[in-house]
């Protein structure tokens, strides 16, 4: 059954996928009311995975999905990696705030948010990490007062990925201020597009701004968008980085296979890597990387409901950013002086690239949590670890 989805979904993307999107690993969309899908075959693929409910395979078709099963939506995932058809649409609407309002958000709040995530019309940001509230997230200080229909939000937040760009953001504000820490927290929803909101993109040595400084001065949040109960946004905070991590641990790996790094830098001869050091090295990464996807597909295949969001995605999320850090640790040694080049013609693309996703995958094991903090959560909550 799921394999004939599987081959009916790839002869459909084999027809709507053009040649020029397919085997690039790139994803087609963040969305968002201010960056525009600016090629017109992107354009196309877009409108015919949203028409299909394939931006959101799994969430129900009330709300822009197509009500895949989780047997069905993996097969989906498999059909796209035979065609090489990329993902339309990426960010933390699809990933992390989606299927949180699917779980804690009521009717009418899913009705409001939910289609404009999956048709790719609003591109969202999270508020949580604060200049003193980073992995003890719970001591928060941003305030958010009644102001009768609405609250006032005031305070500030750090390392905001893309705000710059997001419509909306997902904030935790503290609402009891005598509570004890985790009791006085509520998560609400607003726009970013308010005179209240100002965001400052932090500008990284190498000249990009992937995350923002936001600072509200009584901005505004309606207590519409309140989710769940007021002062109880602890629960729903966590929930939501389960599904943070889970989908950095479900993040594809590394387009280009260490080997043929090794190939081209390391020396090759008698059809293998001639150094011994590097080749044990390679082997090594290439089945770990190998175990930990049969490791992830175990999971998936376990979790027939496709809950696969629990304290144990803290594993996933702390494998999978150590891994893909070493990956990229391995490759720039093999390149040698090749691997640390900031421009320039003595440099090829894929160098240069090579060394940027060196530098960005350190920062893969703090977002959503370090590497310690995973531990931490592993050995409390799954493995029942004291204090
Ligand atoms: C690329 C990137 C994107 C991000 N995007 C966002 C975003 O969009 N929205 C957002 O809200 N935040 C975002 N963050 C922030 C991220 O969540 C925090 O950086 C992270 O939680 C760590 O907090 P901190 O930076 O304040 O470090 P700290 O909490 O100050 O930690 C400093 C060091 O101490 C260690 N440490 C702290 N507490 C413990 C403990 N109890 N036991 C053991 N070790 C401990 C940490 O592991 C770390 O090594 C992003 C971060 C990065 C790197």
């Amino acid at each position: 059954m799921v394999g004939s989805f599987r081959k009916e979904a790839a002869a459909w993307l084999d027809d709507i996928c053009p040649a020029s999107l397919r085997g690039t690993g790139d994803a087609v969309s963040g969305g968002g009311r201010k960056i525009a899908i600016d090629d017109p075959d992107k354009n196309r693929y877009f409108e015919a995975m949203y028409e299909r409910g394939w931006t959101v395979p799994n969430w129900p078709t009330e709300y822009g999905g197509a009500g895949l099963s989780a047997g069905e939506h993996q097969a989906l995932r498999q059909a796209m990696n035979d065609v090489g058809a990329p993902v339309p649409l990426v960010g933390m609407g699809t990933m992390m705030i989606g299927p949180t309002l699917l779980e804690h958000g009521s009717a009418e709040q899913k009705a409001r948010h939910l289609p404009k995530i999956a048709n790719g019309e609003i591109r969202w940001c999270q508020g949580y990490s604060e200049p003193g509230a980073g992995s003890d997230l719970a001591s928060l200080k941003t305030r958010a007062e009644d102001a009768g229909d609405h609250f006032l939000i005031n305070g500030s937040k750090i390392w905001t990925s893309g705000a710059q760009f997001a419509d909306w953001i997902f904030c935790l504000v503290r609402t009891d201020f005598n509570a004890p820490k985790h009791e006085g927290i509520s998560f609400v929803l607003f726009s970013m597009d308010q005179p209240g909101v100002t965001v400052r993109p932090i500008r990284l040595i190498n000249g990009v701004s992937p995350f923002c400084e936001c600072f509200f001065d009584d901005a505004q949040a309606s207590k519409e968008d309140l989710i769940g109960k007021l002062n109880r946004g602890w629960t729903i905070a966590k929930r939501l980085l389960q599904h943070e991590r889970s989908s950095i641990s479900g993040a594809a790996p590394q387009t280009r296979p260490v080997s043929d790094v090794a190939r081209k830098y390391a020396g090759w001869a008698e059809g293998r890597i001639a150094d011994p050091a590097i080749r044990s090295q390679v082997i090594e990464h290439d089945l770990d990387e190998h175990a930990y996807t049969l490791t992830q597909k175990r999971a998936r295949q376990e979790n027939a409901d496709g809950a696969t969001q629990t304290y144990a995605t803290s594993i996933f999320k702390l494998y999978r950013s150590e891994l893909t850090k070493r990956r990229t640790e391995l490759v720039v040694s093999m390149m040698g002086t090749q691997g640390v080049g900031s421009g320039g013609e003595t440099f090829s693309a894929d160098e240069l690239s090579e060394t940027q996703v060196w530098l960005g995958r350190k920062a893969g094991t703090i977002a959503g949590g370090s590497s310690e903090v995973q531990r931490n959560i592993i050995a409390k909550r799954v493995l029942g670890l004291p204090d």
